[in-house]
């Protein structure tokens, strides 16, 4: 099934690379945290320290490995990338953090996958920076340790609920990510058709907007496809009524909603009478991960107004029975 509206990286994206924003001012939306990074980056700057470790959290697509890469860059340093699930062994992450310089940002993806052996050596290195590993086996075994430069990590994760606390308390300064909204999106959709020198109407702009699901990877991405529509069935120029038909074309829902969403809200609906249902029991359902749900589908249902998240289960809200044409049930109590 063709995901054109999912938040998750496709390799189509890397053409991303063009109209990725590289400083603080072009990274646009999100207000408290471009406010309060400026703040923080300006300060460390002028003690000549590493910045604090920073935890940024929020669904794919939202901007977490770019503003990664916008901290390195203020700070003046190198970006160095990894993730959880690829750091398997400590010899990885030694190898990394050896050869970072002062200043620079290491950035680990998807952090709350990281094992507990590599997490118990990423402790000292975060607070005194300090590496304390074991080379080895048996009795030539010895413990090294080594000083780190002060570097700064950053780390991403879709889901901060499922880091550890001692991990989690180690990061001096943690960001939440907001889904977008269509003004930010409208903007970035325009810069992105300026810096791919794509003509493109305020109007077109905000047809793409309305239907990104919140989230700038997918502006990008509708963007290149309406391109193309606009190159062959127009004249090359993005207007609203160009964006509107090559959109329906591809199925993409006006409210920004994912096959995945609709097939979650009708099966909570109609299987489970709109609920409340546990996400296990809808994710056995949808033959999906209940992690994905949880990571790429609810939140921005929730952020829509389409489902609540209630101790007994997940809810759907009259909304998401108008959204389905069906009548709001009346309920007791
Ligand atoms: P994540 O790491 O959260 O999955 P990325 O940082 O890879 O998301 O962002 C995906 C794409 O969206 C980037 O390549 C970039 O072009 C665009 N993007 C993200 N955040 C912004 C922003 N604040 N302003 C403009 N473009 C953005």
């Amino acid at each position: 099934q063709d995901r054109l509206i999912t938040g998750l990286a496709r390799p189509e994206d890397q053409f991303d690379r063009a109209i990725r924003p590289t400083s603080l001012e072009d990274y646009i939306g999100q207000p408290i945290v471009r406010e309060q990074m400026e703040i923080f980056i300006h300060a460390a700057k002028s003690r000549q320290e590493a910045l604090d470790h920073t935890l940024i959290f929020g669904p794919p697509g939202l901007g977490k490995t770019t503003l990664a890469n916008i901290i390195a860059r203020e700070m003046g340093g190198n970006m160095k990338s990894t993730s959880g699930p690829v750091l398997e062994r400590a010899g990885d992450l030694a190898a990394l953090l050896t050869n970072l310089e002062a200043g620079d940002v290491l950035f680990i993806d998807e952090i709350h996958r990281l094992s507990p052996v590599i997490e118990e050596i990423l402790y000292p290195a975060m607070e005194d920076y300090q590496l304390d590993i074991m080379i080895g086996e048996g009795p030539a075994a010895r413990s090294i340790k080594l000083d780190l430069p002060p570097f700064t990590l950053v780390a991403a994760t879709t889901r901060a609920g499922l880091l550890t606390s001692p991990l989690r308390d180690r990061f001096g300064i943690v960001q939440r990510l907001e889904f977008y909204s269509i003004a930010d999106l409208t903007t970035i959709v325009t810069r992105s058709a300026n810096l791919l020198n794509v003509p493109i109407h305020p109007d077109g702009a905000v047809e793409i907007a309305r239907r990104a699901r919140g989230t700038p990877r997918i502006v990008n991405r509708l963007l290149r496809r309406v391109r193309d529509y606009a190159e062959v069935k127009g004249d090359g120029v993005v207007t609203s009524d160009i964006a509107a038909r090559a959109l329906d074309m591809l199925a993409v829902d006006k409210q920004g909603l994912d096959t995945l969403d609709r097939r979650y809200l009708q099966m909570l609906l109609e299987r489970f009478d709109g609920g409340p249902a546990g996400v296990e029991s809808l994710a056995a359902s949808l033959a999906e991960d209940s992690g994905t749900l949880e990571d790429v589908v609810e939140p921005y249902l929730i952020q829509q107004g389409f489902v609540m998240r209630t101790a007994r289960g997940r809810i759907a809200t009259p909304q998401a029975y108008l959204q389905f044409g069906l009548e709001v049930p009346v309920r007791n109590g």
